[in-house]
């Protein structure tokens, strides 16, 4: 049995689930053409494109006292959900999918109207409006696979992904979420349904809702990979694959075929939106296979990702970027290395709960990058107790990744050497030595991008969006 995550433009409308349904049937023959009892597939899918920003400006209109912008936006993609659910032909079927949309809606216009009085979204409603877009979008979903002869039968992804409470960024319990799974999926495997769930959302031991965070679809789908020991688990989207840079960045990126556990992981914690960064991680730890597919073009071969892929005659394997960076220059009003110093400042950032992710030491100063800048003003307030604190705001990260740079010492030369006369301000390899990263200011990204990938994969073409 093997997971299928569709994202957001797989399930945009009526087309892209017909397309949906066609590639669930694929999988499904081939299946049972093996001699899988079980073959399920499991599906999960993304909100409807573009939806879950909508619920989060419907939130912020809330939260502003704009009640009434709020409900018109809620009208507005009831509508939507009701026309994409003509891809359900049986008229019953329709029909109850309907009457639970509507059921959803209703529910959140409640919520919101009373939002928008308080003029106040906690971070646990915020999750509860966000996660509409799934749940509603894999009732669509289920009904269109069940009216098909495919047996789709529609899972609430709030009974079965069980996690912890941290809104809008909820980390998977991996016991509960098995059990959980185990005694609401499995049945329905055995009894040869195609289980269908929303991504993104969960909700904690006692039943309050969260999300995984921005992308958290895919995180989703190899955690119900993970947790029923899948075959292999695809992500379904609008490209043909992991690409050699950002198709928005780079003109004509190409797909690699193949990708280790450990390349994917920097690349998607590096920028590559096509992954969200967790997404290896479950993975990895039962060393499942992960592929990633094209929804519009079912028939090309994807980026199939897995512990150690063999060698490819690139040397490097894609590129990666990541905007909106803050440089934190931390220098040492006493001396730098004194005991205690980097502990003290690591502490800034834990206490805080922000995550760095490039660190650079000089003779002076410390820097680090961090990209999650809400709590940058009481992190500066602590260093500031011990040492003085720069900001360079607008500032990326550029990450080169490649299994090949720890046998090839010249690659970083050739890497710099591309770069030209860019300012680069910190610069790291880690211990892996699968990847260089530095930080550059975020307006080069284009230009940089552009050289690093003219000098690297330069003769291909190919790629891109269907
Ligand atoms: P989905 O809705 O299917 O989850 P996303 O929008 O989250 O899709 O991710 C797919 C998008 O990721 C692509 O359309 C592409 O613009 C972007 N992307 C950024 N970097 C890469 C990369 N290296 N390879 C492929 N896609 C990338
Ligand atoms: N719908 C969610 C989002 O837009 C999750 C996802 O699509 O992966 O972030
Ligand atoms: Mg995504």
């Amino acid at each position: 049995m093997v997971v299928m995550k569709f994202g957001g433009t797989s399930v945009a409308d009526q087309a892209a689930i017909e397309r949906l349904m066609a590639i669930v049937a694929r999988q499904r023959e081939r299946d049972v053409a093996a001699g899988d009892a079980a073959p399920g597939p499991v599906v999960v899918v993304s909100a409807l494109s573009g939806v879950t920003d909508r619920l989060l400006a419907v939130a912020a209109e809330a939260g502003a006292g704009h009640g009434d912008k709020a409900l018109q936006t809620l009208r507005e993609l009831r509508a939507r959900h009701m026309t994409v659910a003509d891809v359900i032909t049986d008229d019953a079927l329709r029909a109850a999918a309907r009457a639970d949309i509507d059921r959803e809606f209703d529910e959140l216009e409640r919520i919101v109207g009373a939002l928008g009085v308080l003029r106040e979204v906690s971070p646990r409603w915020l999750d509860t409006i966000a996660a509409t877009g799934e749940v509603v979008s894999s009732r669509i979903v289920a009904a269109a696979l069940a009216t098909r002869g495919l047996h789709g039968a529609w899972v609430d992804a709030r009974d079965v992904v069980v996690t912890d409470g941290e809104h809008q960024a909820a980390a998977p319990q991996f016991p509960e979420t098995t059990a959980a799974l185990e005694a609401a999926v499995r049945p329905l495997l055995a009894a040869g349904a195609v289980p269908v769930l929303g991504g993104f959302v969960g909700a904690t031991a006692a039943g309050v809702t969260t999300t995984l965070g921005r992308g958290g679809s895919d995180f989703s789908g190899a955690i119900v990979g993970s947790c029923l020991r899948a075959a292999e688990i695809q992500i379904w989207t609008d490209v043909d694959g992991m690409l050699t840079a950002d198709p928005r960045v780079v003109a004509s990126p190409r797909v690699v075929p193949h990708l280790s556990f450990g390349e994917a992981s920097e690349l998607a914690y590096f920028g590559a939106k096509v992954l969200h960064p967790a997404t290896i991680q479950p993975a990895v730890a039962l060393d499942i296979p992960v592929r990633i597919l094209n929804s519009k073009r079912a028939e090309a071969p994807g980026t199939l990702i897995t512990s150690e892929r063999p060698p490819s005659d690139l040397a490097l394997t894609a590129l990666a970027s990541k905007k909106h960076v803050t440089v934190v220059n931390i220098t040492s009003t006493r001396m730098l290395m004194a005991h205690g110093f980097l502990r003290r400042l690591f502490e800034a950032f834990e206490r805080h709960k922000t995550a760095v992710d490039v660190v650079t030491t000089s003779e002076v100063s410390v820097s680090v990058t961090v990209d999650d800048r809400r709590r940058l003003p009481a992190i500066v307030e602590t260093l500031s107790e011990f040492a003085e604190v720069e900001l360079e705001q607008d500032m990326a990260i550029v990450c080169a990744v490649g299994e090949g740079l720890h046998e090839e010492p010249r690659l970083v030369a050739r890497v710099f050497d591309a770069v030209g006369d860019v300012p680069v301000k910190l610069l790291s390899q880690a211990a892996s030595r699968r990847n260089i990263t530095f930080v550059i200011r975020e307006t080069d990204v284009p230009l940089v991008l552009g050289r690093l990938h003219d000098a690297f994969f330069a003769t291909a073409t190919t790629g891109g969006r269907a």
